[in-house]
């Protein structure tokens, strides 16, 4: 049996904010997928999650190109990304700092690799099965993990937005982990803002994957159901379907 085929969509909305902070790529020739939720306010933000989209995708061939570990390709993108954006942020003479999540997912042979910094997440979707691949890096949600708090206290908590990890922070030492998986027929692949995935479940996600096979219609559906649902954040999405 071959690799399916993989399509793929995508949809970034401004919603109600003055400007979108969000970026995307959907490359289905380089097979390279990829949400950036950039921060830092005014036009910083969008800055360093344009520098995410210009960087990562580059950079993840050449280190693939380079040694071929895929783990290791995709953790150095992310570095020479962090590097580029704090070196960036550096020169802001105003002592601003910008940075930007990121959430990728890269193909080499038969197997995906997604990893993914801040609180953009990516979710694999099998039938009746949903999977968050990432975790979440804000301080709530380490503190859940921890067991400090409880998942309903993590979704109350202050910190429920405060990120600990992202591209442009000081120490991506103890960095992302890089989860691969196999591509079977049917599955999706959501990469997503958490102007999407605060307002959206997986039961949504079950749902609209059986119901879309066209990955670009069920993008589009998706920011339309999160603003719909009262999203006031840029709302992004990549569907990456395959068949
Ligand atoms: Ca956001």
């Amino acid at each position: 049996m071959g690799f399916p085929e993989v399509r793929a969509g995508a949809h970034s909305a401004q919603g109600l904010r003055s400007n979108n902070e969000d970026r995307y790529v959907a490359d289905t020739d380089r097979e390279v997928f990829l949400v950036a939720d950039g921060m830092g306010g005014q036009e910083f933000g969008e800055q360093a999650s344009s520098m995410a989209v210009e960087i990562i995708p580059h950079a993840v061939q050449v280190h693939l190109d380079a040694h071929g570990d895929p783990h290791q390709a995709v953790m150095q993108a992310l570095f020479d990304a962090n590097r580029a954006i704090l070196d960036a942020s550096r020169h802001q003479d105003v002592g601003r700092r910008m940075g930007t999540t990121a959430v990728v997912a890269v193909r080499r042979d038969d197997q995906f690799y997604v990893a993914g910094l801040g609180d953009s997440r990516a979710y694999l979707i099998r039938g009746e099965y949903v999977e968050q691949l990432t975790i979440d890096h804000t301080i709530a949600d380490a503190l859940a993990r921890n067991g400090a708090l409880t998942p309903e206290q993590a979704r109350q908590s202050p910190y429920r937005q405060v990120l600990y990890k992202f591209l442009g922070c000081d120490d991506l030492s103890d960095s992302a982990e890089v989860r691969p998986f196999t591509p079977q027929k049917g599955d999706r692949l959501v990469l997503a803002s958490d102007g999407l995935t605060n307002f959206i479940a997986p039961d949504d996600l079950i749902t609209g994957a059986a119901r879309h096979t066209d990955p670009q219609e069920w993008a589009n559906e998706l920011v339309t159901l999160a603003l719909e649902r009262g999203s006031n954040d840029n709302v992004t999405c990549v569907v990456v379907a395959f068949s």
